[in-house]
This record gives structure tokens, sequence and C-alpha cells, in this order.
């Protein structure tokens, strides 16, 4: 006999939500998925009538479901939004370019307007002659930090008053929990905020409004909304201390499916302590960006890149900054240290 929804208590149930273990047919399920994003939207008053958001998009199936629902949410309640589509081209050939392509085909789809920011233009620097400067170890800190600024500066560019992003409730959970095995104070703070406002100049306030979402539910949607989406995998490699951190997460997730939001309800009640040092915000002398050292961190890897020196960025060397700044030559022993890619 087959299993009828739970819901409508009509149609055959096709699907059970991971989240509640409701059996549920596609209509049934598509409701309730929209229905939660937009009381996530509206609970913590994410836009403004009349705001100008750029949708961070990836063409993977995050950012997918995020730019459709947002179109949706949009029409349906009347938000008011004007809504455009950003990306950001690493360079990373054989992977972006591709993914790129499903972003520009989702453009046509959703009839929104596309802006496309290049690491080469606002670097000079592909992901590619990263790679090939510091090799497969550290590449990620590189991009992270790099795409960060790029949306931002895309953001401006466009003008958009906002930016949403398609961080799921499994990427904050994983974030969290990164943050608490590596001490990141700082971050673990940060990390669970649904929206963050403007931190200073060039940065532009973000988003999540998928964050409630299970990435397994987002998988579901985008397969029966037949969403266009691309699937591959960055060919330098997930980050490689978060993939241990998925896959920690994925464990638990087996044994106890709530796991994900415990861990992100942990992470939004933990407090410091009063008295714990954190960094003070200032500004980059050299770019303007927001910063917690005389330089960025966006600068430092840069510099590191255009001198040869992959790892002035990685780690700690603030002490260095002055002489940056002010062109001074290193001695032959700083150089040494920081020429290896031996990370
Ligand atoms: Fe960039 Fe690393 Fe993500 Fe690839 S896996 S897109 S290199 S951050
Ligand atoms: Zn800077």
């Amino acid at each position: 006999m087959p299993v009828l929804c739970s819901n409508c208590v009509d149609k055959r149930a096709v699907l059970k939500r991971p989240k509640t273990g409701h059996s549920l047919c596609k209509e049934c399920f598509f409701w309730a998925f929209e229905e939660e994003v937009h009381q996530t939207i509206v609970a913590a008053q994410l836009f403004n009538p009349g705001e100008i958001v750029g949708i961070a998009a990836s063409g993977g199936k995050d950012s997918t479901v995020l730019a459709h629902i947002m179109k949706l949410l949009n029409e349906r309640y009347n938000y008011g939004l004007e809504l455009m589509l950003l990306s950001v081209d690493e360079g990373i050939s054989g992977y972006r370019d591709d993914s790129l392509e499903t972003v520009k085909r989702n453009q046509q789809q959703y009839e929104l307007p596309l802006k496309i920011v290049s690491y080469e233009e606002l670097y000079g620097w592909t992901m590619d002659a990263i790679v090939k400067q510091v090799g497969l170890k550290n590449n990620c800190t590189f991009c992270g930090v790099f795409r960060r600024q790029a949306l931002d500066r895309g953001a401006i560019m466009l003008k958009v008053d906002k930016i949403c992003t398609g961080h799921n409730a499994d990427d904050v959970a994983e974030t969290v929990l990164m943050n608490v095995l590596r001490g990141d104070i700082a971050r673990l703070r940060r990390c669970t905020a649904i929206s963050t406002a403007s931190e200073g100049e060039g940065v532009v306030p973000r988003c999540k409004p998928l964050k409630y979402a299970y990435e397994k539910e987002i998988v579901l949607y985008a397969y029966f909304k037949k969403l266009d989406y691309f699937s591959t995998e960055c060919i330098y490699s997930p980050n490689a201390y978060r993939g241990h951190a998925r896959t920690f997460l994925k464990d638990l997730e087996s044994v106890r499916p709530s796991s994900i939001m415990d861990i992100m309800h942990s992470g939004e009640n933990l407090s410091v302590r009063e008295g714990v040092k954190m960094p003070v915000q200032g500004t980059c002398n050299r770019c303007g960006y927001i910063s917690s050292q005389a330089l960025c961190k966006s600068c430092v890897l840069l510099e590191g890149l255009n001198r040869g020196l992959p790892k002035l960025g990685i780690g700690k060397h603030h002490r260095l900054h002055d002489k940056i700044l002010s062109q001074q030559p290193l001695t032959e022993k700083e150089e040494r240290k920081l020429k290896s890619t031996d990370f």
C-alpha cells in the first residue's frame, strides 16, 4: 500500500522529511520548505521593502535554491525587493568556468541581472596561478579571504544594500565545530549570526535566509523542482580542515539527526567571558578594508604572492606589516622562512 502524505492525506508521499520525519507529497514538501524560509526571513527581519539584494550565486545547489526561493517569496509575499545575482570567478579552469555557465542559465531562467567579479581583475591572480605558486595545502585560505572581499567589491559596484548567501544549517554547524576546534573565539561569536550589519566602509551587510534549512532538504528541493545546478566539487579539493568537521558532523547526524540544530543552538548560546581579549577592528592601511591589523589579510596574502613569499599571509607575521608598508627589504632569514611552500 502506498504511503499517503501526512499533510494533505490525499496524494502519495514521495519523501520523508529529514528535518521532521514526516512523509510528504511533493507539493506539501515544497510548501513546507518555502514557508519555513519565509518564516526565517520574517522572524529575523532580514529585508526591508525597497532594498536591492545581491544573491551570492555560485551555480551550486544552495545558491540555486536560494535564488529560486528568493524570487518566489519576493513575488508571493510582496517583499518589494530588487534582486540581483552576484558571482565570483576565482579562475579555476574545469570547475568555476563550468559552474558560471550554470549561473548564466539561472540568470535567464530567473530573469535577474548578473554581475561576475573575477580574482584576476581584482587581484591580478587566478586561483590556477595561486595554486601553481602555493601548492594545494593552503589554497583555500587564499580563496576564502579573496572571495569575501570580492563579494563586497561586486556588491558595491552593483550598489546593493545587502548580500544574501546560501549557507545552510549544516554549513553553520560545521563552522561552529571548526571554530571550536581551532579556538577561534572571534569567529565563533560571529558565525551563527543570521545577519551581520556592515562592519565598516566597504563591507556590505550579509544574511543567510537558508540558515535553518538542512542540506539534505535543499538537495531534495532542488531535485524535485528540477532546478538547474552544478554539482561537481572544486578540483582544488575542499579545505582539509573543514572536510574533517564535515565528516564528523555527518557521522553525528547519522546517529542523531538533530545534531546539526543542536550544535547550531550551542554556538548561538555561547557567550564570551568578560576580559577575554577580542581583536579590535580597524581598517587596512593599504586598501581601506576592515582589518584588526595594520594590513588586511587580503593585502598580506597578495603581497606574499607578488613577492614570491607565499607563507607571508599564512600564520602570524604581523610584525612584518610595517616593513611591508614602508617597502623595506626583508632580511635574508625572513625571506627564507617565507619562501618555502612547505607549510
Ligand atoms: Fe576555493 Fe578551496 Fe573552495 Fe576550491 S575548495 S573554490 S580553492 S575555497
Ligand atoms: Zn587591505
